[in-house]
């Protein structure tokens, strides 16, 4: 029997850039000592105190359904967040509460975008992005991005692709590459969105992983609150990646319409996961910087380690969890450095091909070992990729 084009099209060409990560857990499975630097999610688990706060609540009852645009408690303690890190004032009804933030940058587009419409992402991109697009039944369209600009969208390569175009994702602290973009990439993104009348979706799940400088939400700039949905996610800022725990925050307007999508889809988050993420966030003020500071060391376990290396450059990364090294020096692809850095290190990097074309010749290292393995890895990588120059 046939399925819709749109479900057959989400992972179009198949080709995901997942090849080296399963090679890898299957290598690991096999009992091969593996150290992965791949995907992103903490070396720690959820706080013992936000579950206690989950198991409170459930044990007390709050397991039957949960309100579809999330507990009235939660969508305050979200748009007190929101206002305090952005200034943009910010009330519950601007927030609808998610099953974290990929369900949110999912309807996010189905919010804002009819079948057909290109919807704009830039490259490289966090894995799911055009695949989330094209179920959403938009045309996903790659703003491409460079190297020299550290990978930061330009208003220019904006507007030269915006003809027709509905929305503009984009995404800082930036997965896959470690930029935090900075305030003239930012008023540019705005003026092109202003001046092509497109919506932003900004994704800022990695806000709390700043290591240079403060986290701007593109939201905060003038005449941009009206135009932005803003994607955000108890996974990174707080260790809750199974918890599936998120939010959209933007024009109460579009947040009724998102209420109405959530109704039909997801029917809400679990009751007790929200009163775990409250707790969190209201009760647990130290907790952000908790999480986020072994990435803050290990970048600078990295900055050591990389300094005065020519066979791999680090791209100015100043936030997330993790960091994109520059390996064209060794003429490498990135899939092939990253295969062979497996077969004769045992070390498991994502190949910047995963992420789009404009990061081919690059990897994407995550910061997601303890320290000394951490430490012991890059030695090692950074070893691996001299021998690699021709
Ligand atoms: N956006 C980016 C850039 C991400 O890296 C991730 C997770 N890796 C997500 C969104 C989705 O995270 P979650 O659904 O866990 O909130």
């Amino acid at each position: 029997m046939r399925l819709s084009g749109r479900i057959e099209g989400i992972n179009a060409g198949g080709a995901d850039g997942w090849g080296l990560f399963l090679r890898a857990r299957a290598m690991k499975d096999a009992g091969a000592p593996v150290l992965e630097l791949t995907i992103g999610e903490h070396d720690i688990g959820t706080d013992a105190a936000i579950l206690d706060a989950m198991h409170r609540d459930a044990r007390g009852g709050n397991t039957g359904y949960a309100v579809v645009p999330g507990m009235e408690n939660l969508r305050r303690a979200v748009a007190r967040r929101v206002a305090a890190q952005s200034g943009v004032p910010t009330g519950p009804e601007n927030v609808l509460i998610t099953p974290g933030g990929q369900a949110a940058l999912y309807a996010a587009h189905v919010a804002l975008c009819d079948p057909g419409d290109r919807a704009l992402y830039c490259d490289p991109h966090y894995t799911t992005y055009p695949g989330t697009i094209r179920a959403a039944g938009a045309e996903a369209v790659a703003i491409p991005t460079r190297p020299r600009d550290f990978f930061r969208p330009q208003e220019a390569a904006i507007s030269e692709r915006a003809a027709g175009a509905v929305s503009l994702l984009v995404n800082s602290p930036n997965n896959p590459t470690g930029v935090v973009y900075d305030r003239a990439t930012l008023d540019g993104i705005a003026r092109a969105a202003q001046a092509q009348d497109l919506w932003l979706i900004s994704d800022e799940v990695y806000d709390t992983q700043v290591w240079e400088g403060a986290h701007v939400s593109p939201r905060a700039l003038p005449g941009m609150a009206e135009r932005t949905l803003v994607v955000g996610s108890m996974s990174k800022s707080h260790a809750m990646t199974g918890s599936r725990v998120g939010w959209i925050v933007g024009p109460e307007a579009a947040i009724a319409r998102l209420i109405d999508l959530a109704t039909v889809t997801t029917y809400g988050v679990p009751g007790y996961i929200q009163e775990a993420a409250r707790f969190a966030l209201e009760e647990m003020p130290q907790i952000e910087t908790e999480v986020a500071a072994p990435f803050r060391r290990r970048r600078e376990i990295a900055r050591r380690i990389l300094e005065g290396h020519n066979a791999l450059r680090l791209v100015p990364s100043s936030g997330a969890m993790y960091l994109m090294l520059d390996i064209r020096a060794t003429g490498l692809s990135g899939e092939a450095f990253g295969h062979a850095l497996l077969d004769e290190e045992l070390i498991a990097v994502m190949p910047g091909e995963s992420f789009g074309r404009a990061a081919s010749g690059h990897v994407r290292v995550a910061m997601t070992l303890p320290d000394a393995a951490f430490e012991t890895a890059l030695t090692r990588l950074v070893r691996f990729a001299e021998r690699m120059i021709p």
